[in-house]
């Protein structure tokens, strides 16, 4: 793999990662951006009866909602039209957002997109394209996890207008956060729990607990075990775990790592397979990964990835309504046993 380090006008990073080691992406970026309008006012809140952090992040009202396709700022630059990335191609490209929620001492967001082809999507990408993003989200998340003052770096990917996606060209995000997110730090506290009690570790059990069970196992490969979760939230909700427990994206092993595009698009497929409509799926991929911090909660973590969509039947989305936005209590009208089946039965023949 080779990556090339550039700036974008206005000072921000861009990397570009490539398969081909004689790949040149060093374009200038000859945009008129001003560097002050990247200032951000971020700030983190601590709710005084959870305790959570809340970003407060009142500047980015004024980002690109949905531009037309001829407007994409994620597709590589051509002579007549400039976008973020000044390059006329790439394969995979990062680059710090331009109305990032976290910045400066807040943390930072980074935009990982995946193809240059504005018109397809992750699942439609071959295998040497998704190991070089799988590669691409290694070196992001080592290079953030060692920055001064960031605490846990995430990495994801929001797909469809049903996700509050505002740009429809194929790519995710990175966020670098200065404190360990609510969800981790509760897995944390159970997990510690846990651990306490019985010596034993809770991803582990959970993960052999659904494997001798198996009424919920969706795919096994060799390296990787995918399941939908005992009391799974989201209508189809898919838990993707390394056989081999690692903290994070840079200690997972070659065997791991080489079976991961298979494995993973295998299951973006079976998700498009779901329900009969002409666009897409939407879903949400969430790769869950250890505190920087080392230590304990470190040693304690198993890297994951959460794929879960909000569409719960052909016409109907899962909306989080009065009981899941109000009180945290999900109520999943789709058995997780069924939702496995249903994700058994699409598989690729
Ligand atoms: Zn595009």
């Amino acid at each position: 793999m080779k990556r090339t380090a550039a700036r974008l006008a206005d000072g921000r990073e861009i990397l570009y990662y490539d398969t081909d080691d004689g790949a040149a992406r060093a374009f200038p970026d000859t945009r008129a951006l001003d560097s002050s309008a990247t200032v951000t006012t971020s700030e983190v809140r601590r709710d005084p009866l959870l305790g959570d952090a809340v970003v407060i992040a009142s500047h980015r009202q004024g980002r690109t909602h949905l531009p037309p396709a001829d407007a994409c700022p994620l597709c590589p630059s051509t002579p007549g039209r400039t976008s973020e990335i000044p390059a006329p191609d790439y394969e995979v490209a990062v680059f710090e957002n331009r109305y990032p929620s976290l910045a400066g001492d807040t943390g930072r967001c980074e935009v990982i997109c995946f193809t240059p082809d504005h018109g397809t999507s992750f699942a439609g990408l071959d295998e040497e394209r998704a190991a070089l993003v799988l590669a691409a989200w290694t070196d992001r998340t080592a290079e953030l996890a060692a920055r001064e003052g960031i605490r846990q770096v995430y990495c994801f990917e929001n797909r469809g207008t049903e996700t509050g996606v505002t740009l429809a060209h194929p790519h995710g995000q990175i966020y670098a956060f200065p404190y360990v997110t609510p969800r981790t730090t509760r897995t944390l506290a159970g997990v510690a729990a846990h651990r306490e009690r019985t010596g034993g570790n809770l991803f582990e059990e959970v993960v052999a607990r659904e494997l001798a069970d198996g009424s919920r196992v969706v795919l096994e490969g060799g390296h990787w075990t995918a399941f939908v979760p005992y009391a799974a939230r989201w209508p189809y909700e898919v838990h993707l775990y390394p056989r081999l427990r690692v903290p994070d994206l840079p200690a997972l092993g070659d065997d791991a790592r080489a079976e991961f595009p298979r494995v993973y698009l295998e299951l973006l497929r079976r998700f498009d397979r779901l329900f009969d409509r002409p666009e897409p799926t939407p879903y949400i991929s969430a790769w869950h990964q250890a505190p920087t911090d080392a230590g304990r909660d470190r040693d304690d973590f198993a890297l994951h990835l959460e794929l879960f969509t909000v569409r719960r039947a052909a016409d109907k989305l899962k909306y989080l309504a009065g009981t899941e936005s109000g009180m945290e209590a999900f109520m999943n009208d789709v058995r997780p046993e069924d939702a496995a089946a249903r994700l058994r039965e699409v598989a690729s023949r």
